[in-house]
Formats: C-alpha cells, sequence, structure tokens
C-alpha cells in the first residue's frame, strides 16, 4: 500500500477532488482542484483547542499526506499559528483549530494535511 492508499479517493489527477474544510467548525479552507498532492515527512504538533500552551512543550506526531498550495492567497481562510522551525503553523481561520498544516518560510509554500481535515463539497 503506498502513502496516499487511504486518501486515493481524494486525490484526482494529483489535486484535491473536494473542497477541503475544517473538522470542527466546516470552514472552507481550500477549493476543490486549488491543492497539489505532496509527500513531504514532518513533525506538526498534535491537534489542539487553543494557542495556549509553548511550542516546546508540545507533543507531535509525523505527517506525510498534504495538499500544497504555493501561493497563500489561494486560501479561502485560513489563520496562521506559532513559529518553529521556519515553519509558521497553519490553523482554522473560525474556530483556530490545528494546527492543519505548516506555511514554509523559506520557499513560501503551504501544506495542508489530509489527516487534519476533511473533505467535503457542502
Ligand atoms: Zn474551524
Amino acid at each position: 500500500m503506498t502513502e496516499e492508499g487511504a486518501f486515493s479517493e481524494q486525490i484526482v489527477d494529483g489535486k484535491n477532488k473536494s473542497n477541503v474544510r475544517c473538522q470542527f467548525c466546516n470552514s472552507l479552507m481550500l477549493k476543490a482542484q486549488e491543492g497539489t498532492y505532496s509527500e513531504e515527512e514532518v513533525d506538526v504538533p498534535l491537534m489542539m483547542q487553543k494557542q495556549d500552551r509553548t511550542a516546546d512543550s508540545l507533543s507531535s506526531e509525523t505527517l506525510k499526506n498534504f495538499w500544497l498550495v504555493k501561493d497563500m492567497m489561494t486560501f479561502e481562510n485560513i489563520g496562521f499559528s506559532n513559529t518553529l522551525d521556519g515553519r509558521k503553523f497553519l490553523v482554522c481561520a473560525d474556530c483556530e483549530r490545528g494546527p492543519v498544516g505548516y506555511h514554509d518560510l523559506s520557499t513560501r509554500h503551504c501544506f495542508l494535511a489530509l489527516k487534519r481535515v476533511v473533505h467535503k463539497d457542502t
């Protein structure tokens, strides 16, 4: 099984088939076809409700499946959290839960973790 196995239904021609939304409040983050499937190995802090803990006290997990968005203006709604190791974490613009991915400060590319969002058109 390849890395995209669990997500293969969401990937059509290397793009996101459906709209990408916040799993908590359904806020629309990214429209269908706007993200490019990308495999990276990045440690991303575990989801939390509020940004009330310092970065170095967080537990993290390695995420591998991302939607690459090269221009942050492509997002419908996205918020930014703290910066860690050259990355700024992405959170939901409406409920501020996350991180749902990260923004690489050197390339300015954004990566939205498939595992941290939901894929549905409405
Ligand atoms: Zn939300």
